[in-house]
């Protein structure tokens, strides 16, 4: 991480805004490794100034790089920053503005400022919207000036303001107007450079921000009372805090010339990572790094890895309870009402106010009956039983229910041995889940009973997450689409039509990417692809160290690369990192080695981002059918098939044997430590049924 804290201002052009938060007031937003701060509030600039003065000396005391971000243009059209100060240099310009407004909570005079800067210009003077209606500038747009209406960033920044509009909506030029002498006298008082005017060689840095370039991921994280200003400086934080050193600096010198005197607006053109890194949960770059100085990891730690860094990246959505099944409850969920909702007899029978003594009983029969759906209205004669059917609404005054397979029933009376107890056969109200009561927690992948439950207890939608998007790719020279003919030194893609089941099969949606060559720009372009389409990538192939392992080669080179080196049999070293802000899985390419590391690590490492909460894979006990020894230090997998309640494995563990994949049902694990397996002896059986489905 280049800088250690990325503060976001988002600035405003007009008076005090009173005590309370409110919007279209200054907010700023801090993040410190990915994770923001809450947002604070300014209620005026004079506040916000010695507030930022504040952040800054404390950066100064503690050595933390600061990168602030301020949402107005710091510069204007080329020529303007000429006529004002006589020198094209935008500084310059800064402290000529910083000498005509000192410090000011209310700004009025910004409009008398504007038309002193007008007069400068031989026509009208390109600053116009006169706010206090005071005929100091222009009320309308003027038709011509001798300076540009636009900065050439805003020729790309489509929807962003002019900086001569003072007023309405955006009003950007009254914010720049007050907001440029603000960060002039910053520079003053410490040592601040200013992008992209300057090389960013201080510990504190300005940059141009435009929130509006991730304004859909904004939207999407803001909390429902939340003020759009607080979530746009916050998500905005997280955001760049987010970006990984190559990132940054790509986005720091994609600045065409005009732009590095006029001002330009950082991240402008490179939205996806941008966006990437906002996503909702994002994953800290460092997020797959091992701990340092341990050679092959074993498994359970490399778990637990994943288990602690990943979460959920997909967002929330509601969704009809008939469509829920499989899918990932985005959060806790209670009953709406209780089930049953009113007490009901279980069986169909006779219904009773009371209990019965032992003995013989008869009893005279009411008129009517209650049946479910259906049920009894009228007064039931004291002493006398209901005809009622299984589901019916007890009527009031019934508390018992004879079985019908007891009684002998004439048209007017029924006759029955006792005892029986007061409550039998019905159900009361609520006995099943009380309503209120917590029914599902969040992460839980819903089953065919939990839609059942839901229904029951009053919902018709459940909030769920939405799907995860998995990008499936693979690499390698040598792969050729399934079916095709073979040249020589040719094979058959085979993982990817696998790993596509397999993820599917898991509850995710499948992108496929399909087959790139061994070439690192073709392969850059892909990853682009799964960054802005996908929520996460599983790549095979081309992942340990060589020079035709681009994967690893590419990852490197985002500055996110972890090479998990991990003790496992089958198996080779997996890639993982972030690309854009997408999670990266490099499996290896023979596919039984992708196969297994998809199962053991790749699994449950996207139910993480899918949201839902950990869970073990099913695994049970049964005897060997062979024989085998195993040295300490790895854990091993061996394709299995139950028979008979034994466990067979498959004759030959080489890895490039696709057959054995599929002859088994399952794997047998054997432990880290070393084991001699003899016919008979107990081991632990995973089966494919428990892995995916
Ligand atoms: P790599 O991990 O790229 O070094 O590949 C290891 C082995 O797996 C090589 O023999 C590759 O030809 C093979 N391989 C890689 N990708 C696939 C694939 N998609 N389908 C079948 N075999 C593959
Ligand atoms: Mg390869």
């Amino acid at each position: 991480m280049i800088w250690d804290r990325c503060v976001m201002v988002d600035w405003s052009g007009g008076a005090d805004r009173g005590l309370s938060p409110k919007k279209d007031s200054i907010w700023i937003g801090q993040a410190v490794a990915g994770q923001s701060e809450p947002p604070e509030y300014c209620r005026n600039r004079v506040v916000a100034e010695e507030r930022l003065a504040e952040i800054i000396s404390a950066a100064r005391d503690t050595g933390e790089r600061l990168l602030i971000g301020f949402d107005f243009p710091f510069g204007y059209p080329t020529g303007f920053a000429s006529a004002v100060s006589g020198s094209p240099d935008p500084l310059a310009l800064w402290a000529e503005l910083a000498r005509r407004l000192p410090a000011s909570v209310d700004g009025r005079e910004r409009m008398d400022v504007a038309a002193e800067l007008n007069a400068l210009f031989p026509d009208e003077g390109p600053f116009w919207f006169d706010v206090f209606k005071t005929g100091a500038v222009p009320s309308k747009k003027p038709l011509q000036t001798a300076v540009a209406e636009w900065r050439a960033v805003e020729g790309q920044a489509k929807g962003a303001f002019s900086c001569w509009q003072l007023g309405g909506a955006g009003s950007v030029g009254s914010q720049a107007l007050m907001g440029i002498p603000v960060l002039e006298r910053l520079r003053q008082r410490f040592d601040v450079s200013v992008w992209p005017f300057e090389a960013l060689d201080t510990q504190v840095a300005f940059v141009e921000i435009w929130p509006s370039l991730i304004a859909q991921e904004i939207a999407q994280s803001q909390a429902v009372d939340e003020i759009k200003d607080a979530a746009q400086v916050r998500v905005v934080a997280q955001a760049v805090s987010r970006l990984s050193p190559s990132e940054f600096t790509a986005m720091l010198e994609d600045v065409p010339k005009a732009g590095r005197m006029e001002g330009w607006i950082f991240g402008l053109g490179h939205e996806t990572a941008l966006a990437g890194a906002a996503r909702q949960g994002r994953l800290r770059n460092d997020c797959f790094a091992l701990p340092p100085g341990v050679d092959w990891a074993p498994v359970e730690d490399a778990l637990a890895l994943l288990r602690a860094r990943l979460g959920p990246v997909t967002d929330e959505e509601t969704i009809q309870v008939w469509e829920a099944a499989c899918r990932v409850l985005a959060r806790d969920v209670t009953a709406l009402r209780a089930h049953p909702p009113a007490a009901n007899s279980a069986v169909d029978g006779y219904g009773l106010s009371e209990g019965l003594p032992s003995g013989l009983h008869h009893i005279p029969l009411a008129q009517g009956r209650a049946a479910a759906g259906a049920p009894f209205k009228g007064q039931i004669p004291e002493g006398s039983a209901l005809r009622i059917l299984t589901g019916a609404t007890l009527p009031e005054g019934v508390t018992t229910v004879l079985l019908e397979e007891d009684c002998r029933v004439t048209d007017t009376s029924i006759s029955v041995e006792g005892p029986l107890k007061r409550g039998a056969n019905a159900r009361s109200a609520g006995e099943d889940v009380k309503q209120g009561a917590t029914l599902l927690a969040a992460g839980r992948v819903l089953t065919p009973a939990d839609l059942a439950l839901l229904s029951a207890t009053g919902h018709g939608t459940a909030p769920v997450r939405k799907r995860l998007r998995v990008a499936i790719l693979s690499t390698g020279d040598e792969l050729r689409e399934p079916g095709r003919p073979l040249q020589s030194g040719q094979i058959a893609d085979a993982n990817r039509p696998m790993l596509a089941a397999l993820v599917r099969g898991l509850g995710h949606d499948v992108l496929d990417l399909g087959i790139c060559q061994d070439d690192r720009s073709a392969l850059s372009s892909k990853f682009d692809r799964a960054a802005a389409e996908a929520d996460v990538l599983l790549t095979s192939g081309g992942a340990s160290a060589g020079e035709e392992d681009h994967v690893s080669a590419l990852l490197t080179q985002s500055g996110s690369m972890a090479m998990w080196r991990i003790a496992i049999k089958p198996g080779r070293p997996l890639a993982l990192g972030l690309w854009k802000g997408c999670p990266v899985f490099g499996l290896p390419g023979n596919p039984v080695a992708a196969m297994v590391c998809s199962l053991i690590f790749a699994r449950p490492a996207l139910a993480q981002l899918a949201g839902a909460s950990w869970s073990e894979p099913l695994a049970i006990e049964v005897p060997a059918a062979f024989s085998k020894r195993k040295k300490a230090g790895r854990r091993e997998y061996l394709r299995a098939r139950l028979v008979e309640g034994r466990a067979k494995v498959f004759a030959s563990e080489g890895s490039g044997r696709i057959s054995g994949l599929s002859w088994a049902d399952g794997l047998v694990e054997l432990p880290h430590e070393a084991v001699e397996i003899r016919p008979g002896m107990p081991v632990r059986y995973l089966p494919f049924s428990g892995l995916f489905a």
